[in-house]
């Protein structure tokens, strides 16, 4: 598989799917954005929410 490929497969698996989330790499709908410590937006999904709140990233509109 050329890197092509992947790049293209995992674009339309996020279009199916949802984003990837930052933190566990799964992919999901409803995430939450936040500002990770390098000023980046960062999604997070539900689960991992705990673990970004207690991170002190800061949320993201
Ligand atoms: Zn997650």
């Amino acid at each position: 598989m050329s890197k092509y490929h992947r790049t293209f497969r995992e674009t339309l698996h996020s279009l199916f799917f949802g984003k990837q989330c930052a933190l566990c790499h799964r992919h999901a709908f409803g995430m939450t954005n936040y500002v990770n410590d390098q000023g980046k937006v960062i999604f997070i999904c539900s689960s991992c929410r705990i673990y970004a709140e207690r991170r002190a990233f800061r949320k993201w509109k």
